[in-house]
């Protein structure tokens, strides 16, 4: 798998995006679709210090201690996860 960066790179190679919580453990799978409508399907989202990662907030403890994770192509699941 190539590198992917941008909202656009993950839809067009149907992979998800994970994100797990390094604090209490929670996972999360994003769905990729609003955040393209939100942001735009050129946004960053993988990245040392994206704005996209600064937005990750942990939705049970809060925290921003974040962990992503790509999900290779027909192996993700459908769950609702929003960036605030
Ligand atoms: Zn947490």
């Amino acid at each position: 798998m190539g590198r992917i960066a941008t909202i656009a790179e993950f839809l067009d190679a149907d992979s998800g995006l994970g994100v797990h919580c390094n604090d209490c453990g929670r996972y999360v799978e994003l769905d990729l679709e609003p955040v393209a409508e939100k942001f735009g399907r050129d946004y960053l989202i993988v990245g040392v210090d994206t704005p996209f990662r600064r937005s990750l907030r942990c939705s049970a403890c809060g925290s921003r201690n974040m962990q992503m994770t790509v999900i290779a192509p027909g192996t993700r699941m459908k769950s609702r996860f929003l960036p605030r």
